[in-house]
């Protein structure tokens, strides 16, 4: 049997120990890290980004976030980040 476990990650810290946190207002699950207490998106539940969404995307881009991270982190595909982030340069 296939099981994929997805492994979320703090992207401010690399950190491992997520605790959740609620939800974002578009329905995203927050997290937050247990090592740095930062809180973050995780994957968002619906396939529809909201301008806030994008600018939380664009804005994690902006502080040195890669992009490979930024795909995990918030569930959006290479390209639609890639669309994002050079859009807004
Ligand atoms: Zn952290």
């Amino acid at each position: 049997m296939l099981s994929t476990t997805t492994v979320h990650r703090c992207p401010h810290c690399s950190g491992k120990r997520l605790q959740k946190n609620g939800h974002a207002e578009h329905g995203a699950q927050r997290a937050k890290c247990v090592d740095c207490q930062r809180t973050f998106v995780l994957s968002p539940q619906g396939p529809r980004y909201d301008q806030k969404f994008k600018d939380q995307v664009v804005s994690a881009y902006q502080d040195r976030m890669s992009i490979r991270g930024i795909t995990r982190t918030f569930g959006v595909c290479y390209q639609t980040v890639m669309v994002w982030v050079g859009g807004k340069k």
